[in-house]
């Protein structure tokens, strides 16, 4: 078991944190302190993500220029191409790109009414995530990182389609895909197999998220069509008022899945933050990731 060696006989790690841009000065002081402590463990990047519909443009901007600018850890910049034009879109990455951030996570994103609804492209925009990776190629020297679905994108219509889809996305160009968050590694493990059965040999890194509140992640998990094992419900059932015992099973939870993934040969790891720092800087401990 890797996750019981020594340090020193390990393989070496890389990690990455995902952040959301927050909406108010309490909210930016959480951002900051956490991103300050995770800073130490040198991530290859922290990600900043893009509201729904693009409603963080700017503030997605600003949080991945000071990352950039003032704290010298690589940023990544999410992008979607939902509700706006290619010219919009490239304004963006543009912008981007003048603010020295070199990365982006290209993404299609959701129609405002959810992921379950059909997603239409702007007359004049990008019409998925292939073709803003194709599009962003041709507009300077980009890291692009593209989503993946261990359980197949709830609007895929088979396992074919998921996959030709993620080709295709790295065929206009993506150097690594992240995965939405899964609770069973089985369903990544199948996942990876299918991908490299199509011929996809590029890096498909699992996107872990540690679990700061169940009602909350069971929410998220449910929109975006991840599913919530029984077993996993059950160890959560009744913690609503315990907080203590819910962090302590949180961090179980997550070890077991982290360490398990490390035992079976994965050396990049995307941590899903919510923008706070504690179970990602105890899990990435348990990998050997120290400051
Ligand atoms: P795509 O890869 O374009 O594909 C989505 C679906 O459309 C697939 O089922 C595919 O089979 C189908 N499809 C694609 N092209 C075609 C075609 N030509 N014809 C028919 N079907 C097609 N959302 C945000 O709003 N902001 C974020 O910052 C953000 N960050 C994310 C980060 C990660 C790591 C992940 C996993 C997801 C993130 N999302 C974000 C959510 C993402 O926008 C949604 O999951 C969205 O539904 C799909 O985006 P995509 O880039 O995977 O789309």
């Amino acid at each position: 078991r890797l996750s019981r060696q020594p340090e020193s006989g390990r393989p070496e790690l890389a990690v990455s944190f995902e952040f959301f841009p927050p909406k108010t000065d309490v909210m930016e002081e959480r951002f900051w302190a956490s991103l300050s402590r995770l800073a130490p463990l040198g991530p290859r990047f922290v990600s900043v993500t893009y509201g729904a519909g693009g409603s963080t443009r700017e503030r997605t901007l600003r949080m991945v220029s000071r990352i950039t600018n003032e704290t010298g850890v690589p940023a990544a910049a999410h992008l979607t191409c939902v509700g706006a034009t290619r010219d919009e879109v490239d304004d963006v990455v543009r912008g981007y790109a003048e603010a020295g951030v070199k990365r982006i996570v290209a993404l299609r994103g959701d129609p405002p009414e959810g992921v379950g609804h059909a997603f239409t492209p702007h007359p004049d925009g990008y019409n998925s995530a292939a073709d803003l990776v194709a599009g962003i190629r041709k507009l300077g020297d980009f890291d692009i990182s593209v989503a993946a679905y261990p359980e197949k994108h709830p609007q895929s219509v088979d396992w074919d389609a998921d996959i030709d889809n993620l080709k295709r996305k790295f065929d206009a160009g993506a150097d690594r895909a992240i995965t939405q968050m899964f609770f069973e590694n089985g369903d990544y493990w199948r996942f990876v197999e299918r991908a490299r059965k199509a011929g996809i040999s590029a890096p498909i890194v699992p996107g872990i998220q540690p679990i700061h509140s169940f009602r909350q992640i069971a929410g998220f998990a449910g929109r975006c069509g991840a599913s919530i094992p029984q077993w996993l419900a059950d160890r959560f059932d009744g913690l609503d008022d315990d907080p203590e015992t819910h962090a302590l099973v949180a961090a179980a939870v997550a070890a077991e899945q982290v360490t398990e993934l490390l035992d079976s040969g994965i050396t990049e790891f995307h941590f899903y933050t919510l923008n706070r720092s504690n179970l990602v800087l105890a899990l990435a401990r348990l990998l050997g990731i120290r400051p």
